[in-house]
């Protein structure tokens, strides 16, 4: 679904991403971790050809991915959503329905949109919060919002920044079995989460990054290597 090649990206003088190279493939659940600021949600965005690398190649489906065309495919969950729609004067349920609007662009709201919407508001338990003002919602409300609206995109790829920071422990668990439950019926996730035990627990596999990436395998062989430490080390020496 996605492929980067030796990619790396500056803001100004800030080298943030630096030589990055890896694969996501369709149907997989890839889970990318790494100490604060170390360029995760910045190379969320390079995957999805929200902003271009410096150098380096992003192909998303085959496409260079800031020429990517086809909205519909992706589904992204960003990590200051909840803060960027307080403001937001409209209600659960429009917020969700924008999620079918790649799809709509030239056609009506057809029962099965209106389904799907239904469907995605029910799987993360918000129903009965369908008519109120986003804006006057909690966080974690807030949060189960674009979620919602990103399922209701239907999308092959869905992409999140730690989705669940607002969330409480017994939601992040029930959030995290339906992320499973997509992945088993074939969407391929990448998850940006600092909570790694969540990660090794449920991706396939993982991605460690601080800068550069420091691991890029299967969950399981996560754990025995030293790329954790590295990655983390690192960022602590840089912060001394
Ligand atoms: P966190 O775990 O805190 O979310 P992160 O791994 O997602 O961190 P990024 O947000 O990608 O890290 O930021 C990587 C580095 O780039 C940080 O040093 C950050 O200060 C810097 N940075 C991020 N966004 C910008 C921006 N728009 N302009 C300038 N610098 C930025
Ligand atoms: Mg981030």
């Amino acid at each position: 679904a996605v492929t980067l090649h030796d990619v790396a990206f500056s803001y100004g003088d800030l080298p943030v991403v630096d030589g990055v190279s890896l694969d996501v493939e369709e149907g997989e659940f890839l889970g990318l971790v790494g100490p604060n600021g170390s360029g995760k949600s910045t190379l969320l965005t390079l995957m999805l050809g929200l902003q271009r690398p410096d150098s380096g190649d992003v192909q998303l489906f085959g496409e260079p991915a800031h020429e990517f065309s086809d909205g519909e495919r992706i589904a992204y969950v960003a990590q200051d959503v909840t803060n960027t729609a307080r403001d937001m004067p409209i209600t659960v349920r429009e917020v969700v329905r924008m999620g079918r609007y790649p799809r709509n662009l030239f056609g009506r709201f057809s029962d099965v949109d209106h389904a799907v919407v239904d469907g995605a508001l029910d799987r993360v338990g918000i129903t009965d919060l369908a008519n109120r003002r986003v804006g006057s919602l909690s966080g974690g409300q807030r949060q189960r919002v674009f979620v919602a609206r990103a399922l209701a995109a239907e999308a092959d790829l869905l992409a999140l920044d730690e989705p669940t920071v607002a969330l409480d422990s017994e939601s992040r668990a029930s959030f995290y079995d339906l992320l499973g439950e997509l992945n088993a019926q074939g969407m391929t996730i990448v998850l940006v989460e600092h909570d790694i035990g969540v990660v090794t627990d449920r991706a396939s596999r993982i991605a460690c990054l601080n800068k550069r990436l420091y691991f890029h395998g299967a969950a399981d062989d996560f754990a025995d290597s030293d790329a954790l430490a590295a990655a983390y080390g690192t960022n602590q020496r840089v912060l001394d």
